[in-house]
């Protein structure tokens, strides 16, 4: 199916970026990978595992305490296995960027090849992130991006709500370290299992969130962009829309009813 809708220069450069990358290429990044640690995964006896009410003098988990900044809280908290995803993954990836990022991107959880190289968003859909953040004149630099569990869901299965609970005050703390002006969930995923809805994305998008007192822009995954090219238009057209709300510091800046 082809896109006849008039393309922007900016949208129509994104689609030549497709011209030279194999679209719909199984590629090891976007297909489901063989399960390496069988035994470990979560269960539905571990999600019903009641939980032990904490202290701080009783927390045997002094990594989720404030830390003074992102190198101390990630060397914290870099061995935590407070799920089971603790004893399955390859490689911790706690998030990369700017410690003066004004925008935070949030994914869901790592892929095969985050969980490979401990930093997020690398594979294809990482690339294509990254174009696009070029392409509205930003950088991965400047930027920060995380995701909600910092260890890879066997399969890349979606996260299940006991890793959510134990892993999403990382984030939280992260978020209060970094303090940025805007947070922008990649995917559905990731945007309804911090708005706790279970909306579509195409219902999300396009409208300002609240997420930890910030506000939450929501836009399409990068792998679904690579699995589907309709969604090009739509997603650089959100993100100019962010880039503009960041730039002028209103969070509605831009966005058309
Ligand atoms: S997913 Fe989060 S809570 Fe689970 S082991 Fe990894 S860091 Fe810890």
């Amino acid at each position: 199916m082809s896109d006849q809708t008039p393309k922007s220069p900016i949208q129509q450069k994104v689609v030549d970026y497709f011209s030279y990358i194999s679209l719909y290429e199984k590629e090891l990044y976007l297909s489901p990978q063989p399960q390496q640690h069988p035994p470990s995964i979560t269960t539905p006896q571990a999600k019903s595992k009641p939980k032990q009410p904490m202290t701080i003098s009783q927390n045997p988990y002094p990594e989720y305490s404030p830390h003074n900044d992102l190198v101390t809280m990630h060397s914290a908290i870099g061995g935590c296995i407070r799920c089971a995803l603790g004893s399955s993954r390859n490689k911790f990836v706690f998030g990369v960027g700017s410690k003066e990022a004004k925008v935070v991107f949030v994914g869901e959880a790592p892929g095969a090849e985050e969980d490979k190289q401990g930093f997020p968003f690398v594979g294809r859909a990482g690339k294509l992130l990254d174009h696009l953040l070029n392409e509205i004149g930003w950088s991965r630099e400047e930027v920060y991006i995380c995701n909600i569990l910092k260890c890879r869901p066997p399969n890349n299965r979606d996260p299940v709500p006991d890793e959510i609970e134990q892993c999403e005050p990382y984030l939280h703390e992260q978020l209060r370290i970094l303090n940025p002006q805007f947070l922008v969930a990649l995917g559905r995923v990731a945007a309804q299992t911090l708005l706790r809805t279970n909306a579509p994305l195409r219902e999300l998008r396009g409208r300002v969130h609240s997420y930890q007192d910030k506000p939450f822009w929501v836009i399409y995954h990068p792998a679904a962009l690579l699995r589907n090219q309709n969604l090009m238009p739509d997603t650089v057209k959100d993100l100019l829309t962010l880039k503009k709300m960041v730039e002028t510091g209103q969070a509605d800046a831009g966005i058309s009813t």
